[in-house]
């Protein structure tokens, strides 16, 4: 007892130690920020981002009015200000956060940054890899690894500043200006709904109004000073800053009970989140902003990383996995992934499956096209729950590597299943059946889905074959998931890009709206001529300033 009642005193003393060191450290350092730091200049720009995860194309545009905090950002006071629209901008596909993101943030397709999905298989590896961590810390592990670069390591090298809030993306920003505190939150709420009754679905507006407070204030998760912290220390702010407003996400994913039994459309949703939560959110952001004077000087950029669709049909996950363990081996507890011939990604809109070279048994060889993808592709079409929820059919291709006597060059083919079906199904059948994957373009007028599908995968990461669902029909256990994304459709891929801001107005000579097709790729390089710092000129993105010839000072 005595010994207990010592250690818990001696723990007792040091943590108040550690205490009072703490309060003296911070002290110090704001004394030390408050007298000896130089104020950087204010006159040059400063940009904020503001990710609206999920914002389908044209929602916040065509509320603009109705939204007086942003109009005021976007149009000015008495809406005779300055901005860019761009109402056509494509993004990633398939449009998953985490890959989509990323290539937000380092301008380039997932190729070659090397997230390819939420969950993908490396076949050389024999690896699944997954990005759920507590920490959020894997993408930046995946940059670092591969050494690629972000638009806050451009920043940097610039000799300029950076704060993050709410972005698991954060290579190239202090540890310290990196806010990660709602996430934490999220975490947090998600264990405590899971013991409380097992919905672990945390409230999204909750996380949504403490990453704005997160953002200007620090958190008590994260012990870092927010916008607040650095302007007492800098007198300034950061020449790039970024708030992710990620719960725009869960909540178009699980809307508001009422409105999913009013079965409200994912629009009006969406439009419901930017009025009640956003909105009210940035207008905290610009009062901050005109009461230290900084707002005259910056630059806001909307964007979103994908859009959302309302689902439909929910199909059963393992309906495809089901279908193929007729003849393959599926993963399965216990079994190793080295013993398994087939491995299924899980959802969405579009699914991915691997398939193992049976004959050699090795996951590193392609899988013969014959003898391992045929019959796997004759199983799903033969299913008719899969076929009837099928769009199209994607096989990869392995230029060079696999010779079956079929010329290989691109990144996959586009499978007939429409003409196939109506065969006998012999290989020669199959084989006439696979098209240049450009046929996809012709299915959907204006898309370049080729494109985005040629740049995602590696040689390691692509899926053997993908399914494109119809569009509203997700692989997705129907637990009261309203709206998904991860398809190829306009309501998940095309998002709205807006820039405006009083640092933009002074400069540019009208207003624009540009209806040609860009991608959220173009972000990075917009921002770094914005921020007048060199980014290289063979990223995939392009700058949409001199890309579209805008008239900017
Ligand atoms: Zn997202």
């Amino acid at each position: 007892m005595l010994i207990d009642h010592l250690l818990k005193r001696n723990v007792f003393f040091q943590l108040s130690v550690c205490l009072v060191c703490l309060i003296l450290v911070v002290g110090a350092d704001c004394a030390s920020g408050l007298s000896s730091e130089i104020a950087e200049s204010n006159a040059s720009i400063k940009v904020l981002i503001i990710e609206l995860d999920s914002l389908r194309k044209d929602c916040l545009y065509e509320i603009l009015d109705e939204l007086p905090h942003i109009r005021e950002v976007i149009k000015g006071k008495d809406n005779n200000a300055h901005f860019i629209y761009l109402p056509t901008v494509q993004t990633i596909i398939p449009s998953a956060s985490a890959p989509a993101n990323t290539s937000i943030y380092t301008g380039v397709y997932p190729r070659t940054h090397g997230v390819f999905s939420t969950t993908w298989f490396d076949r050389h590896q024999i690896k699944i890899h997954e990005l759920i961590s507590y920490s959020q810390d894997r993408i930046n592990k995946i940059l670092e690894e591969r050494e690629i670069k972000t638009i806050f390591d451009y920043v940097k090298d610039a000799g300029k500043t950076n704060l993050v809030s709410m972005l698991f993306i954060s290579k190239g920003v202090e540890p310290k200006r990196w806010l990660r505190s709602t996430i934490c939150l999220w975490a947090n709420s998600f264990w405590i709904n899971f013991f409380k009754d097992c919905r672990t679905i945390p409230d999204a507006i909750h996380i949504d109004k403490r990453g704005t407070r997160g953002f200007l204030k620090g958190h008590i998760y994260s012990l870092s000073d927010g916008v607040e912290g650095y302007y007492r220390k800098h007198h300034t702010i950061p020449d790039l800053m970024v708030i992710h407003y990620f719960a725009f996400d869960i909540f178009s994913h699980y809307p508001h009970r009422y409105q999913v039994k009013e079965q409200w459309s994912m629009e009006k949703i969406q439009k419901y989140y930017l009025k009640n939560v956003i909105d009210p959110q940035v207008g905290r952001i610009v009062k901050w902003l005109k009461e230290k004077q900084l707002f005259e000087q910056c630059v806001f950029l909307f964007i979103a990383d994908h859009g959302m669709t309302q689902i439909t049909k929910h199909l059963d996950d393992d309906l495809v996995k089901d279908a193929l363990g007729k003849e393959f081996k599926t993963q399965r507890f216990g079994r190793r992934l080295k013993k398994t011939e087939v491995i299924c990604m899980a959802g969405a809109g579009t699914k991915a499956i691997y398939i193992k070279k049976r004959e050699s048994k090795k996951w590193d060889s392609p899988p013969s096209l014959r003898r391992d993808i045929k019959p796997a592709v004759d199983l799903l079409l033969n299913n008719n729950e899969i076929k009837g929820a099928l769009e199209a059919v994607l096989i990869s291709q392995f230029p060079d590597e696999r010779k079956e006597g079929i010329p290989e060059t691109d990144a996959f083919w586009y499978f007939d299943g429409n003409n196939y079906l109506h065969t006998t199904q012999e290989e020669g059948d199959f084989l006439s059946a696979l098209k240049p994957i450009s046929h996809l373009d012709t299915l959907y007028q204006g898309s370049d889905l080729s494109t985005c599908f040629h740049k995602h995968y590696s040689r390691d990461s692509a899926p053997d074959i993908i399914l494109i669902n119809k569009p509203g029909l997700f692989y997705a256990p129907n637990k009261g998931k309203y709206g998904h994304h991860g398809s190829i459709y306009a309501t998940d891929c095309m998002v709205s890009f807006l820039i405006g801001g009083p640092g933009l107005h002074q400069k540019l000579a009208q207003s624009y709206v540009i209806e040609e097709k860009a991608t959220v790729l173009d972000l990075l390089p917009t921002v770094g001529r914005l921020l007048n710092i060199n980014v290289p000129s063979t990223l995939d993105g392009k700058d949409i300033i001199s890309t579209f010839n805008l008239v900017y000072e």
